[in-house]
This record gives structure tokens, sequence and C-alpha cells, in this order.
């Protein structure tokens, strides 16, 4: 899922399993970081 974020006066999405931000929607989307279900870190 992807949050939307206002910063420095623009609108950045927010990837929510891994707190990334991106400027393009489709990028926050496409995120291919992933959280460690195990460890509860960024793999
Ligand atoms: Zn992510």
């Amino acid at each position: 899922m992807v949050a939307t974020t206002e910063r420095d006066g623009s609108t950045w999405y927010e990837c929510e399993e891994c707190g990334m931000l991106f400027d393009d929607q489709g990028d926050g989307r496409s995120c291919s970081v992933r959280v460690n279900s195990e460890s509860g870190r960024l793999a």
C-alpha cells in the first residue's frame, strides 16, 4: 500500500511497508523493498 504525504510543499508517496518516499505513485506501488517479517528489519 502507498500513503500520500505532504513534504516541502510537494506530495510524496510513502510505501507503507518500508517507509520509503517516492515522487511517483507508481514507483511506490512497485517498491521492491520488503520488511523481513521474522526479524522486523528491512531486508
Ligand atoms: Zn517499500
